[in-house]
């Protein structure tokens, strides 16, 4: 009797620790995250370098477009892809940044009404939300969280501003999921000319403005496909772009003045002056200067930060100006494109 009784006792000790022992969460909750009172003061503490700011957000897909799904079909990549955004937006705009969003339900947006509507808002940011499907649709193993860039370093068309963006986001976003940055890359951001060599994406390609598109995770993913069910783990997700951004940002972003506008030729030579500034400094390292997309020498003086370039040319016509700089935290100068125009009388204008 004695032994039953200790045996029962035993199976109801054993009893009240299974009930306490729950199942292994799916995700852990960021610390700056996990309590409100936190989370609204690292939004404050970002709005300081994000405040004023006009960020494009487009959600991929939706409406017609839902066709990309897990195999047991319950989580579709339209849907997550709104969620984020539209987290997204809400921290953005408790940071004093202005959105602007390619849809804010599931509706079909075509791809190139997207880049349209981003180059009209003047938007400073173009960011483009999805989530990832493997080759093979049978796998459901592969899963890691990539950010994608336009074009490759070595391509004329290539802005390392976008590539320092998209390593912002990615580091902080991979960093909350707990996800790889993936094996085709060192530290997550891809080229998009890995997916369409020479063209990448359509909405990379057609905005005027530093874009980038981020591709979460796999949804396909047995696990992943769990978490991005879950709409706290979608604020997650979010609060990691956000981060990235408010990084970015902090980091400061070089600015380029045309010293001289207007001006005649002296000897046959084109003299053009840059004045590069930023509170950080600029790191010499990384200076370039193109013209008619060839890459030529400058002199840089450290003490007044300006880039000075002499080129040999009096023809008419018009001819693409580009300079490129960072500074000493690495950020580089947003696109500096501008059009050197020459004409008969020996007189040169430079403009937008
Ligand atoms: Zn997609």
């Amino acid at each position: 009797m004695r032994k039953i009784l200790m045996n029962a006792f035993a199976l109801s000790l054993l009893l009240l620790f299974l009930s306490h022992c729950s199942a292994v969460p799916l995700f852990e909750y960021p610390p700056d995250w996990k309590e409100a009172a936190k989370r609204d003061s690292v939004v404050k503490y970002y709005s300081k370098f994000l405040s004023g700011k006009k960020i494009f957000l487009d959600a991929g897909h939706g409406g017609e477009d839902r066709k990309n799904k897990n195999q047991d079909g319950n989580v579709v990549e339209a849907d997550v892809n709104l969620k984020v955004v539209q987290n997204l937006r809400n921290y953005l705009n408790a940071a004093g940044v202005e959105t602007i969003l390619s849809r804010d339900e599931d509706k079909t947006v075509p791809l190139a009404y997207r880049s349209e509507l981003a180059n009209k808002s003047g938007a400073d940011l173009f960011i483009s939300i999805h989530h990832n499907a493997p080759a093979k649709w049978e796998d459901n193993y592969t899963n890691y969280t990539s950010t994608y860039y336009h074009a490759k370093e070595t391509d004329y068309e290539y802005e390392p501003c976008e590539r320092d963006l998209a390593k912002y986001i990615q580091r902080d976003l991979s960093y909350v999921m707990g996800n790889p940055g993936g094996l085709g890359s060192f530290d997550g951001t891809y080229s998009d000319y890995i997916i369409y060599p020479g063209e990448g994406f359509s909405v990379l390609r057609k905005t005027e403005m530093p874009s980038v598109l981020v591709e979460c995770a796999f949804h396909t993913n047995r696990l992943e496909e769990l978490r991005l069910n879950d709409s706290e783990f979608n604020q997650i997700q979010a609060w990691g772009i956000f981060r990235g951004i408010g990084k970015y940002f902090r980091s400061g972003i070089p600015q380029i003045e045309l010293i001289s506008d207007s001006t005649k030729f002296e000897n046959n030579l084109l003299k053009l002056s840059f004045a590069l500034i930023d509170s950080n400094g600029i790191n010499t390292k990384l200076l370039q200067f193109f013209f008619n997309k060839e890459e030529k020498n400058f002199s840089f003086d450290k003490t007044t930060n300006i880039l000075s370039v002499e080129i040999e040319n009096s023809n008419e016509g018009e001819y693409p100006v580009r300079v490129i700089c960072a500074n000493k935290n690495g950020n580089h100068s947003l696109p500096y494109h501008k059009k050197l125009f020459v004409n008969n009388s020996g007189y040169f204008l430079l403009k937008d």
